[in-house]
């Protein structure tokens, strides 16, 4: 035991949440666990901790079970299947009960001990504390430049600021979660969805570290889904572009029609020309699909929110005062 003092103070809400998804994470549970105990213990405030197992295939739940049954500031919940991290966080958001409310990874990449820093930054009336990567060391220069590369794009495409190098881990005043529970989307691009918010943003700087066990589960396909879930998520430019694109193309064939009548007026019939003429069919055919192919993302979208599903499915949760688990969120006006 780890001297966890097993005092319940139920009747009051704590003023920290930490909520943290998991998934196959059954080598950091302890460590992280001892790390944020450290820190939240020392930061004198009432605080729990929300762990959310999405769906792990290893020993994550067992061993979040046993913390609980240790530690009455664990609290965990335990989603039907893997439903992403994104849903996994916001499964955690919604049942936590603080003030200020942190989400952070569970592989220690994230710092706990940042937290005290987040903690001023809000007393001193920030109501979002952004922590922002000072470094990409330990990455490699492929993954750095696609990062810049997709900072740089959505940067052009939306008006709303998106902080660079800004993962999930941050400190939320209640006032801008609640703002955050009202959206609705299941293409949830959290680091966007939180800076929609707006409110009074504050930025600490970190260094990041290199995962303390287990592998990453992001691969480059799964990154290139989630700028695409980024993109198509705050901006509409790649719909509208393409009115645009065809006039270009539409005017530069008008202009070229007029050359072409001119010269044959003038120089009479010109037979040659099937290799430009393979050339233009194959380009415009090739603009046509990936306009279409643009407009299946949105549509694939489209077709995810019109059906409505439930974000998320509770299969058990512990620690909870109302024992009774609500299966099935539904999100508000729906
Ligand atoms: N995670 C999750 N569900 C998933 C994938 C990841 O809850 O389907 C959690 C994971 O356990 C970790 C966090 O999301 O706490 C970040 O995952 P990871 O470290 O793999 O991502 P990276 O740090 O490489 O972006
Ligand atoms: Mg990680």
């Amino acid at each position: 035991m780890n001297g966890a003092t097993p005092k319940q103070d139920s009747g009051n809400p704590p003023t920290l949440s930490v909520v943290v998804p998991m998934y196959n994470e059954t080598a950091n549970v302890l460590a992280l666990y001892d790390r944020l105990r450290a820190v939240l213990e020392a930061t004198g405030e009432r605080w729990e901790l929300i762990f959310v197992n999405d769906g792990s295939r290893d020993e994550t739940l067992a061993a979040l079970t046993a913390l609980h049954q240790r530690d009455v500031h664990v609290r965990v919940i335990d989603l039907a299947r893997n439903f992403g991290k994104e849903v996994a966080l916001s499964a955690g958001l919604d049942h936590a009960s603080g003030e200020a409310i942190i989400p952070i990874d569970a592989d220690l990449q994230d710092p706990p001990e940042l937290i005290p820093e987040l903690l001023r930054c809000w007393k001193d009336g920030a109501e979002v504390v952004n922590a922002t990567r000072r470094s990409r060391d330990g990455e490699g220069w492929v993954k750095k430049t696609t990062a810049n590369m997709f900072y740089y794009v959505l940067e052009k495409m939306t008006r709303i600021p998106i902080p660079r190098n800004t993962g999930d881990f941050r400190l939320i005043s209640r006032p801008a979660l609640q703002v955050l529970q009202r959206m609705p989307e299941r293409s949830r691009f959290m680091k966007g969805m939180f800076a929609w918010v707006g409110f009074r943003q504050a930025t600490v700087l970190f260094d990041r570290a290199p995962r303390h066990a287990g592998a990453t589960k992001w691969n480059y396909w799964r990154l290139w889904n989630l700028a695409l879930e980024g993109i198509t998520s705050f901006s509409s430019l790649p719909l509208r572009v393409w009115s645009y694109l065809g006039l270009g193309v539409a005017t530069f064939a008008f202009l070229y029609m007029v050359f072409l009548m001119i010269r044959t007026l003038i120089f009479g019939i010109d037979v040659p020309g099937y290799a430009s003429l393979m050339v233009v069919v194959l380009f415009i055919g090739g603009i046509q699909l990936i306009g279409l192919g643009v407009l299946g993302e949105y549509l694939a979208r489209i077709f995810e929110e019109v059906k409505a599903r439930p974000l998320y499915v509770v299969r058990e949760q512990l620690g909870f005062s109302q024992e009774t688990v609500d299966y099935v969120k539904t999100l508000p006006g729906r």
